[in-house]
């Protein structure tokens, strides 16, 4: 096998050994195919339990199989989450692998959005977010029972039901499970369109301002009323003033909503926001600016609600070693893994966000997130899986 017994030896594969694991995965290929297929062909959507509870239950018996000591977190209103612990040979802390399982995609998409396996892609509903992902860890795990008799070290597997949703009833269990392991590992996909890992995101809020003015006749008493969409309005303008993209901090209203009919000047408007921000130090003076902001009219009352949900995974000393490996790893195959910064979050944020070195965007490699071109390349799986299987073993 590509393996080799001697556990120092394994810390450092050399290119050779890295080259047979390729072709070993290689081998695999059509298998992780068939599987990344089964995984797309139930559909998940975050908020559809019944639906979701499907997939976790195929994925703890898929995980099990391999050896895994499944735990399965109940929640009421999202599917339940799925952990699977492995032993290891060494006493290392875990490594966690961390994933989810929902999908933006409501039930009946698949329909419209068949698996597809054409020109070298897999196309699908989840197939790059993150089901792919999935998969390669199923593999990667394998390959390293199969290459050394024993994973080299523990693993824990996380799978969440609600990250597309904002991870609120995943999200404690996610950090106490990161506290616990030496890194996290995560599988979302790659920075399209080379497929570099994501060493760096942004951090993720929403806010949403609502304005209280006072309703009037628009004909016949036009002076007496205030207007809650026109101080809506004035408002966005200075909300707008708030982004500093150089500095890595963006505020989008990216909704609207208000008044009843065109002949009353409107009673109440609501504007929902987005905000980015790149440090976790920017949170609080942004914040502060939103929850700062007086009515234009006196007459109209302004409620601000929301907050920041994910900080920044910020690119530390810990998320470059990490990344440092990575690279080490890929250049036995001569190839050159790119690191990138991005503007979404993840789950990788929390874990991050408390000090865990954590390295993301190790998933399949496509475009299309959450879009109906939404496809991975198949040529990329075998060493994406590579990649993960190396990690683990040197991380
Ligand atoms: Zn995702």
């Amino acid at each position: 096998m590509p393996g080799q017994k001697n556990p120092r030896e394994s810390q450092h594969p050399s290119g050779n050994v890295y080259r047979e694991r390729l072709a070993y995965f290689e081998g695999r290929q059509s298998d992780l195919i068939g599987t990344i297929r089964e995984l797309v062909e139930i559909e998940s959507p975050s908020d559809n339990k019944p639906a979701a509870d499907r997939m976790g239950a195929l994925l703890a018996a898929r995980f099990e199989s391999l050896g895994g000591r499944v735990r399965i977190h109940r929640t009421a209103d999202f599917a339940d989450h799925i952990q699977a612990d492995f032993p290891g040979a060494s006493e290392a802390k875990p490594v966690l692998l961390l994933g989810h399982f929902d999908t933006v995609y409501p039930l009946g998409t698949l329909a419209q959005m068949p698996f597809r396996n054409a020109s070298g892609r897999l196309h699908g509903p989840g197939v790059l977010d993150m089901k792919s992902g999935i998969a390669f860890m199923l593999y990667a795990i394998e390959a390293l029972q199969s290459w050394h008799g024993a994973l080299p070290r523990p693993v824990t597997v996380f799978l969440v039901s609600d990250e597309e949703v904002g991870s609120h009833s995943s999200r404690k269990i996610t950090e106490a499970l990161a506290r616990k392991s030496a890194a996290v590992f995560v599988l979302e996909p790659a920075a399209a369109p080379h497929g570099a890992v994501k060493t760096a995101r942004k951090g993720v809020g929403e806010y949403s301002l609502t304005i209280k003015g006072v309703a009037a006749h628009a004909g016949l008493d036009p002076g007496k009323g205030h207007s809650a969409i026109l101080e809506l309005a004035r408002q966005i303008a200075v909300i707008a003033k708030f982004n500093d993209l150089a500095q890595g901090i963006s505020v989008n209203p990216g909704v609207i909503r208000g008044g009843t009919r065109t002949n009353v000047i409107a009673a109440e408007a609501t504007v929902e926001i987005d905000v980015r921000i790149k440090r976790a130090a920017q949170a609080a003076g942004l914040d502060r600016k939103l929850h700062a902001l007086k009515p234009f009219d006196k007459h109209c009352r302004l409620t601000i609600e929301g907050g920041i949900n994910r900080l920044p995974m910020e690119r530390t000393s810990g998320v470059i070693a990490l990344y440092r490996k990575a690279q080490a790893i890929a250049q036995q195959l001569a190839w050159k893994l790119d690191e990138a910064a991005v503007g979404g979050g993840s789950d990788g944020n929390f874990t991050a966000g408390i000090g865990i070195p954590t390295l993301d965007g190790l998933g399949g490699v496509g475009e299309g997130a959450h879009a109906i071109h939404e496809h991975i390349v198949v040529s990329e799986i075998p060493r994406r899986t590579l990649l993960l299987a190396g990690l683990i073993e040197s991380a």
